[in-house]
C-alpha cells in the first residue's frame, strides 16, 4: 500500500510544493514524487509506499554487500574504501565518546561494529534485513537486534548511538529519534551521517542524482532541516563532518544514471568540484556527519 503524508514530519506545516520527479534508477525504474515542506523546506517521497510495501525496494543483493568471496577488482576497491571509512567512523566515534557502550543501527553486516569492539567498545546493532543479520551475528559476532523496540523493555543505555545513511529511511523519523532519545546516556553522542540534497552534486544531477534513491530514501535533508528536526526532540550540533568521498561515489553512480554508461573521469571531476565548492561554504558537502549531543540548558 502507498501512504501520503498530510503533515511535515519536522515542523508540521501542511502546505507542500511539488519538487523533482525521480525515478528508482537503482531497482524498479517506478516514477516517485518529491514534495517540499513550504515552511521548513523539508523534501520527502510522497506518496510513498508504507512500512509493509517498502520491503521489496529492498530485494536486490546489491543492497547487502556482504559478498566476501568475489575479489573481482571492484570489490578489491570496495573492500579498501569500506576499511577506509569504518577507521574514519571509529575516529569520531573515540574522539566524541570515548569509551563504552556503542549502538549502531542499521548496522548492515557489522563490519563496522566488529572493528568498534577490537578497540575496546561494547557494542550492539539493530538491522532489519535478516540475511544481513544472521551475517553480523556468525561471522563478525555481533549482537544483533531485528528492531530498535527490541532494545526498549531492557532498560538498555548507550554512550553513543550510531546512523550511518540510516535516518533517511526510517518511516516514522519522530518516533525513531524519541527512542534513541530514551537509550541514551545524559550525556551521550547521537551520530546521523545523511546525504545532503543542497551539495553542489545534488543541483549538478538534478532528478538523476543517485542520492534520491527513491523510494528508499523517504527523506533528503539539507543542514537546515536536519537541525530542525534534531532541535524538536532537544538535541544540537556538536560538530558537522564532511564525507568526502561520497561525493565521487555518487556523481559516479548519478553519471550511469544519467548516460547509462560508467563516466569515471566526469565522475572525478564532478566530485572533485563538489567538495571543492563545499568546502568554501562548509554546510554543503555531499553527505554530512552530524554529531549531536543533548541541548545544555
Ligand atoms: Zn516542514
Amino acid at each position: 500500500m502507498t501512504e501520503k503524508l498530510l503533515k511535515c514530519p519536522v515542523c508540521g506545516a501542511t502546505g507542500f510544493s511539488p519538487f523533482l520527479e525521480v525515478k528508482d534508477y537503482f531497482l524498479t525504474r517506478e516514477d516517485f514524487s518529491i514534495q517540499q515542506c513550504d515552511a521548513c523546506g523539508l523534501k520527502f517521497v510522497n506518496p510513498r509506499p508504507d512500512q509493509k510495501e517498502i520491503g521489496r525496494y529492498y530485494q536486490s543483493d546489491d543492497y547487502i554487500s556482504h559478498d566476501t568471496k568475489k575479489m573481482s577488482l571492484f570489490n578489491r576497491i570496495y573492500k579498501v574504501a569500506r576499511m577506509f571509512s569504518i577507521k574514519n567512523k571509529f575516529k569520531i566515534v573515540e574522539t566524541s565518546a570515548h569509551k563504552g557502550k556503542i549502538l549502531d543501527i542499521g548496522c548492515g553486516t557489522g563490519e563496522f561494529l566488529n572493528y568498534c569492539n577490537s578497540r575496546g567498545f561494547e557494542v550492539e546493532g539493530v538491522e532489519p534485513n535478516e540475511k544481513a543479520r544472521a551475517f553480523a551475528r556468525q561471522v563478525n559476532k555481533v549482537s544483533v537486534n531485528k528492531d530498535l523496540t527490541d532494545l526498549l523493555p531492557a532498560g538498555n543505555s548507550f554512550d553513543c548511538i550510531t546512523m550511518w545513511h540510516v535516518l533517511e529511511h526510517v518511516h516514522d523519523l519522530n518516533e525513531t529519534i524519541r527512542m534513541v532519545k530514551g537509550l541514551l546516556t545524559p550525556d551521550g553522542i547521537f551520530i546521523v551521517a545523511v546525504p545532503n540534497c543542497n551539495s553542489w552534486d545534488a543541483k549538478k544531477y538534478g532528478n538523476f542524482w543517485a542520492a534520491y534513491d527513491v523510494p528508499r530514501h523517504l527523506y533528503h535533508f539539507d543542514y537546515s532541516s536536519l537541525d530542525l528536526l534534531i532541535s524538536n526532540h532537544g538535541f544540537e550540533i556538536r560538530n558537522l563532518i564532511p564525507q568526502k568521498l561520497d561525493a565521487y561515489y555518487v556523481s559516479m553512480l548519478s553519471e550511469k544514471y544519467r548516460t547509462g554508461q560508467n563516466n569515471y573521469f566526469r565522475a572525478l571531476i564532478f566530485g572533485f568540484w563538489s567538495n571543492f565548492m563545499a568546502g568554501r561554504k562548509g554546510r554543503g558537502f555531499s553527505s554530512q556527519i552530524f554529531v549531536l549531543s543533548r541541548k545544555k540548558p
